[in-house]
C-alpha cells in the first residue's frame, strides 16, 4: 500500500530532522560527554516513588476522572492558593473547573493550543523556543510568529506588541526559559499581562520549571505564606486566573519525566473546554501516578535547586572567559553564543561531537544558528569535562 499517500501535509509540514540527526550521531559515540538532555540527573524522591507503588498495588489502576482525581486536584488547588493566592471553589465537586491534570506538560499545551488556535490564527512564541512550540501551532493549522529575543533571551511586551494582529490568539510565555534559562522580572511579567488584556489575547504561562529558579530571581513571596520565595509569574498579578492560562508539571521537578504528568489552571471557561478534548483524546493521565504526584508537594528539593545553582555557577564563570553568555537565572540550560570567527553552530557542534561532547545547537530551537544550548542537569564529572571541550575548541 502507498502509505506516503495517505499522510497529511500536517504531519509532512513538521520536520525533527534537526535534533535527530544530533541524536542519531550522540548515539554513535562510545563514550558520550551528555550535555544534551533535558531532564534531571538525581533520584525521584522515595516517597514519590513509594506513593505510585502503593497505589499500583492498591488497585488504583483504572481510569481516573477525565480531569484528574479529586484527590490531586484538591491538592493542587491548595497550592495555587497558598502559592498564587487563586481563590478556588469551596465546593468539591465543581474542583473540576480548578485544575485539569494533563499528560505532561506537554498535554497541557496541546490541549490549550487545541482549544486556542484555528486555521489561520496565531500564537507569538519566544524565539530561541522549546521545540514543541512551533509545531503546536502547525498542527492547529495556525501559524507561530517568533518573538526574536536576542540577545539577552527577554521576552517583553515592547518585543510583543508589534506582532499583535488581529489573528493573534495567544502569547506564550516560558519563564524560567527552556533553552535560555532567562527568569522574567515581576515588572516584565506585568507589563505583558497588561499587553495581553489590552489586546484580548491569553497569556499562557508555561512555568514547567517554576521550581529551579536561583536566588536572586526568586523574590515573590507566595501570596499565603511570604517565607517562601517564588519564582516572579505573571500568574501572580492580581485577577489572573481569568486571564492567565497556567501550566505547570512534575516531570523536571521531581525526576519523573517519564510519569507524564502536569496541570493546566486558569480560566474556567477554557479549563472545561480543554478537559472536553482531554475526555476524547487522552482520557485521563496515568492514574496511579497522580497518586505518586500528591507526594511530590511534601517534598523540599531545595538541595538539589542548591546544586543546579553550583553548576550553573561554574558554567557561567568557566565560558564567559572565552564567549557571550547572559547569567541564565533558572531551570538547568545555558545558551552561549558561538565565537563568530568559529562559523554556524551546527558546525561547531559537529567539532564537540569529534571530541564526544554533545550539546544542541541553537538553530534547533531558533531561526538564528548562532547559539549553543548546554544542559547541566548532568554529573559534575561530565560538566567539567563537556566545559573543557567548550572552552578549549572557544578559544581556538
Ligand atoms: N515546556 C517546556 C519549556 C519544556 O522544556 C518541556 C520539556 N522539555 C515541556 C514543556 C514538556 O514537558 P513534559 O515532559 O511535562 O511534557
Amino acid at each position: 500500500m502507498d502509505i506516503d499517500r495517505l499522510i497529511t501535509e500536517r504531519a509532512r509540514r513538521i520536520d525533527a530532522s534537526g535534533i535527530r540527526r544530533i541524536f542519531e550521531l550522540g548515539a554513535r559515540l562510545p563514550d558520550p560527554i551528555n550535555l544534551s538532555i533535558g531532564q534531571p540527573d538525581f533520584p525521584v524522591p522515595e516517597p514519590v516513588r513509594r506513593a505510585a507503588v502503593e497505589a499500583i498495588e492498591g488497585g488504583r489502576n483504572g481510569y481516573s476522572l477525565t480531569a484528574g482525581t479529586p484527590a490531586l486536584r484538591g491538592r493542587i488547588a491548595e497550592w495555587l492558593r497558598t502559592d498564587l493566592g487563586w481563590e478556588t471553589s469551596p465546593d468539591v465537586a465543581d474542583r473540576a473547573a480548578d485544575a485539569l491534570v494533563t499528560s505532561g506538560t506537554s498535554g497541557a499545551l496541546v490541549l490549550a493550543f487545541l482549544c486556542l488556535l484555528g486555521p489561520g490564527d496565531e500564537a507569538i512564541i519566544p524565539d530561541p523556543y522549546f521545540l514543541m512550540y512551533p509545531h503546536l501551532a502547525t498542527l492547529c493549522g495556525g501559524r507561530a510568529v517568533r518573538c526574536d529575543t536576542y540577545p539577552d533571551f527577554r521576552m517583553t511586551a515592547e518585543r510583543v506588541e508589534p506582532l499583535i494582529t488581529e489573528r493573534t490568539r495567544l502569547v506564550l510565555l516560558n519563564s524560567p526559559s527552556n533553552p535560555c534559562g532567562t527568569v522574567n522580572t515581576p515588572e516584565e511579567c506585568r507589563d505583558l499581562l497588561d499587553l495581553c488584556r489590552r489586546k484580548n489575547v491569553l497569556l499562557i504561562s508555561d512555568e514547567i520549571y517554576d521550581e529551579f529558579c536561583y536566588p536572586e530571581h526568586a523574590t515573590e513571596p507566595a501570596a499565603g505564606d511570604a517565607s517562601l520565595k517564588r519564582c516572579p509569574s505573571p500568574a501572580r498579578l492580581p485577577g489572573a486566573a481569568e486571564d492567565v492560562l497556567l501550566i505547570r508539571g512534575f516531570g523536571k521537578t521531581y525526576g519523573v519525566t517519564g510519569w507524564r504528568l502536569g496541570y493546566a489552571a486558569g480560566p474556567r471557561r477554557l479549563i472545561a473546554e480543554m478537559a472536553k478534548l482531554q475526555q476524547y483524546t487522552y482520557v485521563c493521565a496515568p492514574t496511579p501516578l497522580q497518586a505518586g504526584a500528591m507526594a511530590c508537594f511534601d517534598v523540599d528539593i531545595a538541595p538539589q535547586v542548591e546544586e543546579y545553582r553550583r553548576r550553573r555557577d561554574l558554567v557561567v564563570e568557566r565560558l564567559s572567559a572565552v564567549t557571550e553568555l547572559p547569567q541564565p537565572g533558572g531551570a538547568f540550560y545555558a545558551f552561549a553564543r558561538v565565537p563568530e570567527r568559529l562559523g554556524p553552530a551546527t558546525q561547531f557542534v559537529e567539532r564537540c561531537l569529534e571530541r564526544s561532547l554533545l550539546v544542541i545547537p541553537g538553530g534547533v530551537f531558533s531561526a538564528r544558528d548562532t547559539h549553543v544550548r548546554l544542559s547541566y542537569a548532568a554529573s559534575m564529572e561530565q560538566l567539567e569535562r563537556g566545559l573543557g571541550v567548550l572552552v578549549d575548541l572557544m578559544s581556538a
